[in-house]
Order: structure tokens, then C-alpha cells, then sequence
């Protein structure tokens, strides 16, 4: 199959849907592998190293939609490419279609087949796809959290481990899903006190069992919620409610509770936000102030570390590519219950029911 990989032009987008790695593996079964140049620029991979993995180089993202069978992404794709994709086609890429009716119109009527990365399942029901992204922005949540606790940054000035003699930050993480363990994971080794809390008993059980006392567990009613954030010098905000925009969890009249200079890292900015002073902010200017608190609420944490969030995913995608690839998508979905789960639009055809639920077309 002809396997293509234009560049990202969605502003602030460095990652890239395929890497050399991945494009070995493909031109390694034969397939023939088709990258934009300069693609994989942002995530520190030259043309050269496409070519090394067998790839051939295109001058223009219009060289690459004409030619490919398939065209693997990471971002939806915007308005300008949708206008390349045609009947027959295949494409494999983030879609998040349910909020974006532009772009569910332009899907159907391109003809093209797409598989959503973001509801592919695993045998667990998780979302496999998704999962590596959250774990990014989790790790990362501690780390630009405690930049924004320096002082030149609007911060209290309190390191994250503290030194002997001198108390480590409060870190208090809400949610303890993949982006709640992973953020815990993080200022636990940054040798912080965290406290992680969620509503789901099972999940505080199990978070206490892997970490073995490196950290506090508490269920997360209003009360105790309003409790530790008096004490806080940093709160990451990390709850997930499926299908739903995030709970406020923290109000605007209790910033002036917390310490002054304390630090707020909302990673549920994209479902909204669970701060109710939370708006959305970019890499370039990713942090505000509300009451004296710090707010960091960057929506796509990952494209921070492109390079490493595009060998994150792309260790996730591959094996799917493969088997597209190798098998056509049709055969590829009819072997995996999994894979068909992110079959999105076909033809002309709404294929998600909950994207057409939410869109209110038939599916
Ligand atoms: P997840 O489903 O694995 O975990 C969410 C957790 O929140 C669950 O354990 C759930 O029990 C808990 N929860 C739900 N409501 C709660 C409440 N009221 N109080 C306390 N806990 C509550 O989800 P995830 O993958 O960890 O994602 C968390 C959030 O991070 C999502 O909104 C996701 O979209 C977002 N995210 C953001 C970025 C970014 O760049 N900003 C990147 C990846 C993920």
C-alpha cells in the first residue's frame, strides 16, 4: 500500500504521525512509504533519516495526498487538507469529530474512509491511542508546575523536593486516571508530598497499592477538596468524566484560601477545565494569574515534547498501520473488534454512533 505522511499544519502542531522507525517497519513488508519534507522537522526527524528507512520524500502535502492510499496524521485534519481527500481513500489520525461539524461535513463528503485514533479500544476498554498522550501531559504537569512555582514566574519560590531541613512542595492531584498517576508519579520522584484524590474508590485502592506509602490517597468529596487546597503549593487538575465537560472543582472564591503564589495546572483544560478560573493558554504564553494564583492551563501539553510524544504514539499506532496496510482496512476491521471501534466515517456514511448522536445525523 501507499502509505503517506504529510506535514502538520495545525498552528503549534510539532509532532508527526509517522516516524522513521515506523516507516522502516512499513517499507520493510513492502509497502511504499510517501513523507512530506520536512515532516518530521518539529520532532527532530530529518528527510534524511525517512530516506535511511526507505521512505521517499515529496515536495508538498499535495504530492502526498494525491499519491497515498492511506494518509496517516496526527492532528484532524484541517480545512485545506480535507479539500485533498478523496473517495477510496484511507485515513488514520486524531478526529475528536463530536465538537467539529465543519469537519464531519467535509469527511462525508470527501468519500473518504477515516479510523479515529482517539476511540480505537483495547481489550481492557481503554483507550489505547489516547492513553500515551495522557501519560505526556501527566509527567509533564509536575515539571512546567514547578517552573511556575519559581518566583520570577508569579510563583511562591518553594522547590518541589525541598532540601534537609526544609519542607518539600504540597502537590494535591485531582483525578488519579493515566494523567493523575502519571503527574504522581512525577513529583513523588521530584520528591514532593502528593496527595492524589479521586471519587473512584477501586482507583484511590489501586494507586495506593503501586506507590506502597510514597503518597496519600483521599477520596475527593467538595469538603476535603476545600480542605487541601488550603495547604497546597501546587493543585494539578486531572478528572475525566466520559462524555462530559470537566466538573469545577475548585471556585474562584476559594483561590484566596490557598497560598499566595500557589500554582494550579489545569491538564482538563481541553474538556474545559476544572478550575473555574481556568482559560486556555499556549506554549508561548502558557501561564496567568487569578487572585495571586498561578494558572497553567496549556490544552496540547504533548506538543511540548513532540519528539517524544511522536515516539509515544507512534508506538501505539503501529501495529494498527500495519495491519491496514498490510490487510486493506476492510479486512483489518473485520479481524479486529478494536480497530473497527475507531471507524468513524466510511463513504459518505457517519459510522460512530456517538459522534452522530451528538451531531444529530443518522450513524
Ligand atoms: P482517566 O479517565 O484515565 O482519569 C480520570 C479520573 O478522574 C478517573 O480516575 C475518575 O475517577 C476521576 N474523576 C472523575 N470525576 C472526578 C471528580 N469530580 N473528582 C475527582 N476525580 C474525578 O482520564 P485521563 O486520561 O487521566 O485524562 C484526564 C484529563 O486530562 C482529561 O480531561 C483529558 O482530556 C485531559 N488531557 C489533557 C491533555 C492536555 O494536553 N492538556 C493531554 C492529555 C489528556
Amino acid at each position: 500500500m501507499k502509505i503517506g505522511c504529510p506535514k502538520e499544519i495545525k498552528p503549534q502542531e510539532f509532532r508527526v504521525g509517522l516516524t522513521p522507525a515506523a516507516a522502516a517497519e512499513a517499507a520493510g513488508r513492502g509497502h511504499q512509504v510517501l513523507v512530506q519534507t520536512g515532516a518530521g522537522e518539529g520532532a527532530g526527524f530529518d528527510d534524511a533519516a525517512y530516506e535511511r528507512a526507505g521512505a521517499t520524500i515529496l515536495p508538498d502535502a499535495e504530492a502526498v495526498f494525491d499519491q497515498a492510499e492511506m494518509i496517516v496524521k496526527v492532528k484532524e485534519p484541517q480545512a485545506a487538507e480535507r479539500a485533498m481527500l478523496r473517495r477510496g481513500q484511507l485515513l488514520f489520525t486524531y478526529l475528536h469529530l463530536a465538537p467539529d461539524p465543519d469537519q464531519t461535513r467535509d469527511l462525508l463528503d470527501s468519500g473518504v474512509t477515516a479510523i479515529a485514533y482517539e476511540t480505537v479500544t483495547d481489550a481492557r476498554g481503554g483507550l489505547p491511542l489516547l492513553a500515551p498522550m495522557s501519560e505526556v501531559a501527566g509527567r509533564l504537569a509536575p515539571q512546567v508546575g514547578s517552573w511556575a512555582l519559581q518566583k520570577a514566574n508569579g510563583g511562591r519560590g518553594v522547590l518541589m523536593g525541598g532540601v534537609p531541613g526544609v519542607r518539600p512542595a504540597n502537590v494535591i492531584v485531582i483525578g488519579g486516571g493515566v494523567v493523575g498517576a502519571a503527574a504522581a508519579r512525577v513529583a513523588v520522584g521530584m520528591g514532593a508530598n502528593v496527595t492524589v484524590m479521586d471519587r473512584s474508590v477501586p482507583r484511590l485502592s489501586y494507586l495506593d497499592d503501586v506507590f506502597m506509602g510514597k503518597l496519600t490517597t483521599q477520596f475527593a468529596s467538595a469538603a476535603a477538596t476545600a480542605e487541601a487546597i488550603r495547604t497546597a503549593d501546587m493543585v494539578i487538575g486531572a478528572v475525566l468524566v466520559p462524555g462530559a465537560a470537566a466538573p469545577k472543582l475548585v471556585t474562584r472564591d476559594q483561590l484566596s484560601t490557598m497560598p499566595p503564589g500557589a500554582v494550579l495546572v489545569d491538564v482538563a483544560i481541553d474538556q474545559g477545565g476544572c478550575f473555574e478560573t481556568s482559560r486556555t493558554t499556549t506554549h508561548q504564553d502558557p501561564i496567568y494569574e487569578v487572585d495571586g494564583i498561578v494558572h497553567y492551563c496549556v490544552a496540547n501539553m504533548p506538543g511540548a515534547v513532540a519528539r517524544s510524544s511522536t515516539q509515544a504514539l507512534g508506538n501505539v499506532t503501529l501495529p494498527h498501520l500495519l495491519a491496514l496496510a498490510d490487510k486493506g482496512w476492510r479486512q483489518a476491521v473485520t479481524d479486529d473488534a478494536h480497530l473497527r471501534a475507531g471507524l468513524s466515517v466510511h463513504e459518505g456514511q457517519l459510522t460512530s454512533p456517538p459522534v452522530g448522536e451528538a451531531l444529530k445525523i443518522d450513524a
